[in-house]
């Protein structure tokens, strides 16, 4: 029966089309979800909802169900938190709001970042448009391509370590809202809210026990444990908050095309998570075949 919720398989929960910062279309992605064997797919893109409707299109002929997310950008100090949001109301005013707000910062951000590297290096703003796809989110991985294209670096990793890095002197931050604040706006948009890639800065320096109860209070649904940049004694802590403050954990791939190593579904979460998370959305619907 079309649109009934049979048996929920193994999703990777978090990826992203050209719509951000990823390098292929929403519908091409779900293309290569059913290549990969996955039962389902969330489309996650930086701070916008813009492709949703192109990879509820492909639902039908590839067969993958499509959960509708986001990663929302959030900041607690200098520290950049990313923060998923699966089936949030796009059309929620404090989320719209909110994310166009962000999307705004982050392109006046680029714009002085690209300035910057402009005394040093022949890179100018157009180059970092003609890599990006109009009225896609942009952050730092089109400045990456553009100085590829330009020859400066040979990959967007290359580019990350190099000349993007903080220590290069060229960063900028971009407006965000603090975490407790995503959660809370994530929420009153019928989203569930997940801690995007906790533990790629190590054990150490995971979210505090303190900071983590604030944003469960608050509503935070899980953690994204399995995923490829968190690092393995980081997992070992999250697994433990997770088993103490009673929260789902995720698996990920966090794919972004060939702009990043990782690979679609190299890391998923189990069917139980996913459809607990479905059950909790209630701002959008999954799509299903
Ligand atoms: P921004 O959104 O401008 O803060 O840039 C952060 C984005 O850059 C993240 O979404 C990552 O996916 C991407 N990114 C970070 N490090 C790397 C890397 N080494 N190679 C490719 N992409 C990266
Ligand atoms: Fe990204
Ligand atoms: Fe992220
Ligand atoms: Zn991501």
């Amino acid at each position: 029966m079309p649109g009934a919720l049979a048996a929920v398989g193994e999703a990777d929960l978090h990826a992203h089309s050209t719509v951000s910062d990823g390098t292929e279309s929403p519908a091409t992605l779900m293309a290569q979800a059913a290549v990969a064997g996955l039962w389902g797919i969330a489309l996650t893109d930086h701070d916008s909802t813009s492709g949703w409707a192109e990879a509820a299109a492909a639902v039908p002929e590839t067969g993958v169900v499509l959960i509708p997310g986001m990663e929302l950008s959030t900041r607690e100090g200098f520290m950049s938190v990313h923060m998923l949001a699966y089936l949030v109301d796009p059309l929620d005013e404090g989320l719209i709001a909110e994310t166009a707000r962000i999307r705004e910062s982050r392109m006046t951000r680029a714009e002085e970042i690209v300035r910057r590297i402009g005394r040093d290096y022949d890179l100018s703003w157009d180059d970092v448009l003609a890599q990006t796809t109009e009225g896609a989110t942009i952050g730092r991985p089109h400045i990456a391509d553009a100085l590829v294209a330009r020859g400066h670096v040979s990959t967007r990793s290359a580019a990350f370590a190099g000349i993007l890095h903080p220590r290069a002197g060229y960063a900028q931050p971009h407006y965000a809202p603090d975490p407790l604040t995503g959660v809370r706006l994530i929420r009153s948009a019928g989203g569930v809210p997940v801690l995007a890639h906790p533990g790629t800065r190590g054990a150490e320096r995971v979210i505090s026990p303190e900071r983590l109860a604030r944003l469960v209070d608050a509503g935070l649904f899980g953690l994204e444990i399995d995923h490829p940049e968190n690092r393995p004694d980081a997992r070992a802590r999250l697994r433990e908050l997770a088993l103490r403050f009673g929260l789902a954990t995720t698996g990920s791939s966090d794919y972004h095309g060939t702009g990043k190593p990782n690979r679609l579904g190299e890391s998923r979460t189990a069917p139980d998570v996913v459809e607990r998370i479905i059950a909790e959305g209630r701002g959008a619907a999954p799509v299903l075949p």
